[in-house]
C-alpha cells in the first residue's frame, strides 16, 4: 500500500498506535473517542471535505490556483509596495524551517537566536522614526494604529474621549480606528490637520501620518507642539523608507510612532502577514503592547536577551489588560531587520533615492496634473473626469493605479519600479511625449543594481530633510555580503530550538508538523505578490482558496460563516466578541455587557472582553478542574439582565473535555446569554465534534496551532473567527469601507498563508483529520499515563483521561524539594527539548500537548527525559545535592561552563550529557545560562547594545 500524506503527518505508525493504546488502555482509537468524549456531543462528519490528494496533486492544484492570479505591475501604494526580497533571506529564512518552525521565545536560553534579530528590528525601528523604544512587532499598520490610540489615551493626562485624525490618514487605519474607539466610547473626529493647527475641543490625542495616503508629506512639528500644548499626545504613522530621507516624526516631536515593515523585504501578501511596528518615548516603554525584547544577563554575567517586563503581558493582566495581543509576527520582523542589516543605511537610503526619483519622474512627465508638491514614492494626478481611464489604460499595459474618486489617481513607486513602468504610466496619461527620453525595460534592472551598490541618483534636496544617522550598529554593518547574511542567519539558528531538532510540548500551543508541501506555495509569485487591493478580477486564484477554506472550516466546526479577517487568535475573539455585542445591541439590549469568564481562561479572553467595553465576571472550577456548574448559576442569576455572554474554552484549559458542556451552553442560552468557544485547543475536536453543534454561537480558530501554520517564532498566525448564521451579518467587513467593523488593514488578513492550511485540509481529507485528533489524543493519554507516577497528573475527565493535552502538577514535588518549575523547564534545554506550557493554566505546573505528529520514539525520548529529571529531583530531595546547587538549579549549561573551576556537587558529565556520551541524538548547547529577567527588568535596555559593548 502506498503511503498517504496523512501517513507521513501522523506520528506513529500502526504499530506504534497500538503500543500507546495498549499503555492507554483502550484497543482502537474510536474506543478512545467513546472513552475521552462525552457522547452527547460526538459528531463526526465531514462531508463537505474533498477526498484527500497526495502532495504533489495538491501542489499541482495550488499552482493552478496561483497561475489563476494575474501578477500585475502594483502601483496602488497605501501601505502595500512590491518589494524585492534578496534571495538569502527567502531560502534561509523564510523558508528554513529552523527559523519558521519555532516558538515564541518565552523559553530565553533556547531562543537567543530570534531575541537578537528582534532585537535588531527593535534598533531598526527606534533608528528610523526617532523613537526611544519599539517593540517587536504588531499585527498591522493599521491594528498598531489602534494600539497607539488606546495607548495615548492611558499615558496622557487628558481625560477627554476625543480623538483628532488627519484625512489622509489610509483609510484601512481609519476604519479600524473607528471598530476600535466605537465600544470603549472614543469619538473620532477627522480633520485636514496640514495647516498644523488643531480645530476647536479637547482631544486626549491626535493621529497623523507621513507620507500621507495621497502621498503628501508634511512636516507635524508645527501641529505636534499645538497638540502638546493642548494636553494632546501625538502617534505618527510613518514609512520607514521615506523616514531614510525624510525628517522622522520621532524628531518632529511625536509621542508615539506605528506603521508596517512590510516594504522590507516581505511580499504584499494580499494583506499579509507583515510586521506592524509601534515605538514610543522612553517614558512610554512600560505603556507599550505587546513583546519587547531587553537585554539582561546569565547566571554567569554573560550577556543575554529575553523578553523584558513580562509581567504587562495579558495573560497576566486579564481584565485589567489593555491590549489582547499575543501572537505577533516575529517571523516577518526577522525578515525585515534581516532586510535592513542586509542593505545597510547606505543601501537602504539608495533604494528610497531610487524609488524617489521614479516618483519624480512620474510627476515630471504629469507637470501641472501633480497635486502635491512634496512627496516621496506617491504621486496624485488630477484628471478631471478621466480618472477611470486613465486607470483602465494603464490597466491594459499590465500595471494597476489607484482610482481616488473620478478625478483622481495615484501612482505609487516602490523598489520594484523601473523607467519602463514610469513611462507605461505616463503613456496611460497620454502625456508620454512631455517625458525624456524612457529607458528600456532591462536597463531598469541595471539600475535597481546600481541602487544597490550604493551608487544611486543624486540626493534630491527637495525631500532629504534628514540629517540624523541610522543604523550605524554593527548589527546593520557587518552583514552586507551573502557569505555573511548566511553565516549570521545559522548563527543565529543554531542557538534555538525549534522543531526541526526535538519535539516541542507545548500545551495549549499545537506544535505540529508544518509539512514542506504546505508552506511550498506562500512564496509563489501568484500570491506572494498579489496587492490587497488590486481588481478582483486579478486575483480569482486566491479568492477561490480563500471562499475553500471558507466552506472547510465552516464544516469542521459546524458554524455557518467563516471570516478569516483577524490576524491572531487575540484578534479572532476581538471579532467574536464585537459580533456578540452587536447582535445584542441591535436587539435593543444594550445593558447586556456582561462576559462570563472560567478562572482557567486564557489571558486574552478578558482581554478581549474589556476592548470591546464588557465587564468580566469570573467563574470558579471545581476541585476537579471543571466549570463549577452552581457558581455560573449563581452568576447568571446575579448579572440576569446583563448577561452578554460567557466565554469557554473547549476541551478546557486544563485539557479536559468537560461532560457537562452541552448544559453550561444550555443554561447561558436560556438567560439570554451568547456562547462564545474559545476554538484554540480544535485539534482535540477536529472529526470528533463540532463547537457550532454542541453550543457554540461563534469561535475563534488558530490557523498556527490546528491547521498547521507555523508559529514562526511568535507569529505569524491567523484567527479565523467563526459564526452561527444569526451572527454572520456581524462578521468585520471590507477595511476600505468606513464603519464596515473590520479588525484588520486587509479584508483577508494574512491571505499568502492561507494556503498552508488549505493544503493541509486538501492533503488529509475527512478521515485523515480524525484520525490526526485521535493520535493527538491517544499520544497524550499516553503520556499522561506514563509520567503520572513521576509527575502526577493533575486532572482527568470521566474515564480517567485526559483531551490533547495534559497537566503535571510539580507543586508538591517543589514544596517538598524545592526544585521548581523553572528548574526542570531549564534542565529539558540540557535533555536537548523545549520545555512544556510553564505555569498555564494553573502556576506550579508544566502542560504538555505532544500532537499527532511526534512519533513514539520521540514520545519516549521525551518521557524517559522526564523520569532522568524526576531522578534528579529525588536526589536533591534526598540531600544528596543541595537545592541551591544541583544540576536542575545550574541549568541551562553551556559549553563555556564546562571549562576553568569546577566547584559543583555533580560532574560536569551529569551537567551536559544526562543520557551519557553513547547518546545518539546531536547534542543541543544552549548558548547562555539561566537567564536573570528582574535584572533587565531594572536596567531596561531594548535596542542593540552599544559597540563597544562587543569588544568585551
Ligand atoms: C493561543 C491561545 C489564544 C491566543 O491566540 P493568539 O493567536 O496567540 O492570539 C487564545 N486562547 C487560547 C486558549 C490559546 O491557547
Amino acid at each position: 500500500m502506498t503511503r498517504s500524506f496523512a501517513d507521513r503527518h501522523i506520528g506513529p505508525d500502526s504499530g506504534e498506535l497500538a503500543r500507546i493504546l495498549d499503555t492507554v488502555g483502550v484497543d482502537s482509537l474510536d474506543a478512545l473517542a467513546e472513552s475521552a468524549l462525552p457522547s452527547g456531543i460526538l459528531d463526526a462528519g465531514l462531508d463537505a471535505l474533498p477526498a484527500p490528494v497526495s502532495e504533489h496533486e495538491a501542489l499541482a492544484e495550488l499552482a493552478a490556483l496561483a497561475h489563476a492570479n494575474t501578477v500585475a505591475t502594483s502601483m496602488i501604494g497605501l501601505g502595500y509596495y512590491d518589494t524585492l526580497t534578496p534571495p538569502v533571506l527567502v531560502r534561509n529564512l523564510l523558508e528554513n524551517p529552523a527559523w519558521y518552525t519555532a516558538y515564541t521565545p518565552y523559553q530565553p536560553e533556547i531562543s537567543q537566536g530570534r531575541l537578537e534579530a528582534l532585537l535588531n528590528f527593535q534598533t531598526m525601528v527606534c533608528d528610523l522614526t526617532g523613537m526611544d523604544v519599539a517593540n517587536a512587532s504588531m499585527l498591522d499598520e493599521a491594528t498598531a494604529a489602534a494600539e497607539a490610540m488606546t495607548l495615548l489615551r492611558r499615558a496622557g493626562r487628558s481625560k477627554a474621549t476625543r480623538l483628532l485624525v488627519d484625512t489622509d490618514l489610509f483609510p484601512q487605519t481609519k476604519t479600524v480606528l473607528a471598530t476600535r474607539a466605537e465600544p470603549l466610547g472614543f469619538e473620532i473626529v477627522e480633520a485636514d490637520l496640514s495647516g498644523g493647527k488643531l480645530p476647536e475641543g479637547e482631544y486626549f490625542g491626535v493621529i497623523v501620518q507621513t507620507p500621507g495616503a495621497s502621498g503628501r508629506i508634511v512636516d507635524w512639528t508645527a501641529l505636534i507642539a499645538a497638540a502638546h500644548e493642548r494636553g494632546a499626545l501625538v502617534a505618527a504613522g510613518a514609512d520607514l523608507l521615506a523616514a531614510t530621507l525624510v525628517t522622522p516624526p520621532g524628531e518632529q516631536g511625536a509621542d508615539v510612532c506605528f506603521g508596517t515593515t512590510q516594504r522590507f523585504g516581505v511580499p504584499m501578501g494580499f494583506g499579509g502577514p507583515h510586521a506592524g511596528y509601534l515605538a514610543v518615548r522612553s517614558g512610554f516603554a512600560r505603556q507599550l503592547p505587546g513583546r519587547l525584547v531587553g537585554v539582561s544577563v546569565d547566571a554567569d554575567g554573560a550577556r543575554a536577551y529575553r523578553l523584558a517586563l513580562q509581567t504587562r503581558e495579558q495573560h497576566i493582566r486579564r481584565e485589567k489588560a489593555t491590549s489582547n495581543i499575543c501572537t505577533a509576527q516575529v517571523l516577518l520582523a526577522v525578515v525585515a531587520a534581516m532586510y535592513a542589516s542586509y542593505h545597510g543605511a547606505n543601501g537602504l537610503r539608495a533604494i528610497a533615492r531610487r524609488v524617489h526619483q521614479h516618483a519624480a519622474d512620474v510627476a515630471a512627465g504629469l507637470g501641472a496634473a501633480v497635486v502635491h508638491g512634496a512627496f516621496f514614492d506617491t504621486v496624485l494626478a488630477q484628471v478631471p473626469g478621466g480618472a477611470e481611464a486613465v486607470v483602465a489604460k494603464a490597466k491594459s499595459r499590465g500595471i494597476n493605479l489607484r482610482l481616488v474618486d473620478a478625478d483622481h489617481v495615484a501612482i505609487a513607486c516602490d523598489e520594484a519600479t523601473t523607467d519602463a513602468h514610469v513611462a507605461a504610466v505616463l503613456q496611460s496619461f497620454g502625456t508620454a511625449e512631455a517625458l525624456p527620453e524612457v529607458a528600456a525595460v532591462g536597463q531598469g534592472l541595471a539600475e535597481a543594481e546600481a541602487a544597490l551598490t550604493g551608487d544611486a541618483p543624486t540626493p534630491l534636496a527637495d525631500i532629504e530633510t534628514r540629517t540624523s544617522d541610522y543604523l550605524t550598529h554593527p548589527a546593520f554593518t557587518r552583514y552586507h555580503t551573502e557569505t555573511a547574511m548566511l553565516r549570521y542567519l545559522r548563527s543565529l539558528s543554531d542557538k534555538d530550538i525549534a522543531l526541526d531538532r526535538s519535539m516541542i510540548p507545548l500545551g495549549s500551543c499545537t506544535m505540529k508538523l508544518n509539512a514542506t508541501a504546505e508552506m511550498e506555495a506562500i512564496t509563489w509569485p501568484g500570491f506572494a505578490r498579489l496587492h490587497p487591493y488590486a481588481p478582483v478580477e486579478d486575483v480569482p486564484g486566491i479568492l477561490g482558496l480563500i471562499g475553500d477554506l471558507e466552506r472547510w472550516l465552516a464544516e469542521i466546526t459546524g458554524y455557518d460563516a467563516v471570516s478569516l479577517q483577524p490576524n491572531a487568535g487575540s484578534q479572532g475573539e476581538y471579532a467574536g466578541l464585537l459580533a456578540i455585542r452587536r447582535y445584542h445591541l441591535d436587539r435593543g439590549d444594550d445593558h447586556r455587557d456582561t462576559c462570563l469568564i472560567p478562572s482557567s481562561a486564557h489571558g486574552t479572553n478578558a482581554a478581549s472582553a474589556a476592548m470591546v467595553g464588557m465587564r468580566v465576571e469570573v467563574v470558579k472550577c471545581r476541585e476537579n478542574g471543571d466549570v463549577d456548574l452552581d457558581d455560573l448559576r449563581a452568576k447568571i442569576a446575579d448579572h440576569a439582565e446583563r448577561l452578554a455572554c460567557i466565554m469557554i474554552t473547549y476541551p478546557s484549559t486544563h485539557g479536559v473535555y468537560e461532560h457537562e458542556v452541552a448544559e453550561l451552553c444550555a443554561l447561558v442560552h436560556d438567560a439570554g446569554g451568547q456562547v462564545y468557544i474559545d476554538g484554540a485547543n480544535l485539534n482535540a475536536l477536529v472529526g470528533l465534534a463540532k463547537p457550532g453543534r454542541f453550543g457554540g454561537d461563534v469561535s475563534h480558530l488558530n490557523l498556527h496551532k490546528t491547521f498547521c501554520i507555523p508559529h514562526g517564532g511568535g507569529g505569524p498566525g491567523v484567527g479565523p473567527v467563526a459564526v452561527r448564521a444569526h451572527l454572520a451579518r456581524y462578521l468585520p467587513g471590507d477595511p476600505r469601507e468606513a464603519g464596515s467593523h473590520a479588525v484588520s488593514a486587509a479584508l483577508y488578513g494574512s491571505a499568502s498563508i492561507l494556503p498552508i492550511t488549505w493544503a493541509y485540509i486538501r492533503m488529509m481529507g475527512a478521515d485523515g483529520l480524525r484520525a490526526a485528533t485521535l493520535t493527538a489524543i491517544a499520544s497524550a493519554n499516553y503520556i499522561a499515563r506514563r509520567l503520572d507516577a513521576f509527575f502526577p497528573v493533575l486532572y482527568t475527565g470521566e474515564n480517567g483521561m485526559v483531551a490533547h493535552e495534559c497537566i503535571l502538577d510539580l507543586r508538591g514535588i517543589t514544596k517538598a524539594t524545592g526544585v521548581t518549575v523553572d528548574d526542570v523547564a531549564k534542565r529539558l534545554a540540557d535533555y536537548g527539548f523545549h520545555a512544556p506550557t510553564m505555569s498555564f493554566p494553573v502556576a506550579g505546573t508544566l502542560m504538555v500537548e505532544p500532537t499527532e505528529s511526534e512519533n513514539l520514539e520521540e514520545l519516549d525520548e521525551f518521557i524517559e527525559a522526564m523520569i532522568a529529571i524526576r531522578g534528579e529531583i529525588d536526589q536533591v530531595g534526598a540531600g544528596v545535592w543541595p537545592v541551591t546547587d544541583n544540576p536542575l538549579r545550574g541549568a541551562p549549561h553551556t559549553a563555556a561552563s564546562l571549562v576553568g573551576d569546577w566547584d559543583h556537587p555533580y560532574s560536569r558529565e551529569t551537567a551536559v550529557y544526562p543520557r551519557g556520551l553513547g547518546h545518539t541524538r546531536p547534542k543541543v548547547w544552549p548558548p547562555v545560562r539561566r537567564i536573570d529577567g528582574a535584572f533587565g527588568d531594572r536596567n531596561l535596555v531594548c535596542s542593540c547594545p552599544p559597540i563597544e559593548s562587543y569588544q568585551d
